[in-house]
């Protein structure tokens, strides 16, 4: 009777899954074990040791070597078949960096005023001419996005004065 043996564990079954996946295409029976448990309750995860994957025992070598190349990156989309490399439309320098110029004010917003204001990454610097730019057709904010705000906030905002005026009543 073959035994199976652990030979990676994973904290969730999609990570655990997609190695599955990788072996079975290989042609190692691999199962997974706790895949149930776990998807039932993920605070049970570290308490069972993870979702583990197990081989037939005649496949550790192999299903080893197998993982250590997924670890090193060996099936990793390589750069050649990466879509939409920006270039900086100055220098065509693939050196650029994004601007999140939008997320700290998304963030205090979010957390003070509990609205959740969208933020996207659309302003560029490229690290070699400093050239700076944005992407004319993705704006973060449209003109109906900001009067969405303005509108909400007016609408908080009066809220607020009334429940000032209405608590001034009480008093
Ligand atoms: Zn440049």
């Amino acid at each position: 009777m073959n035994s199976l043996v652990s030979i990676a564990s994973y904290s969730n079954s999609l990570q655990a899954n997609i190695v599955k996946g990788r072996l079975l295409a290989e042609n190692i029976p691999a199962t997974l074990a706790n895949e149930q448990y776990i998807n039932a309750d993920w605070l049970l995860s570290n308490a069972l040791g993870g979702v583990q994957i197990q081989v037939p025992a005649e496949y550790e070598q192999q299903a080893r070597e197998l993982i250590e190349s997924i670890d090193n990156g060996q099936f990793d989309v390589s750069d050649d078949n990466k879509i939409d490399q920006l270039l900086c439309p100055v220098c065509q320098s693939e050196d650029i960096q994004s601007n999140n110029i939008f997320w700290k004010t998304s963030f205090i917003v979010t957390n003070t005023l509990h609205i959740p204001l969208p933020f996207s990454q659309h302003a560029y610097s490229c690290k070699q001419c400093q050239h700076e730019w944005s992407e004319e057709n993705d704006k973060a904010y449209s003109i109906g996005t900001i009067l969405f705000y303005i509108v909400m906030l007016t609408v908080i905002f009066s809220a607020i004065i009334d429940g000032l005026f209405l608590l001034r009543g009480f008093l």
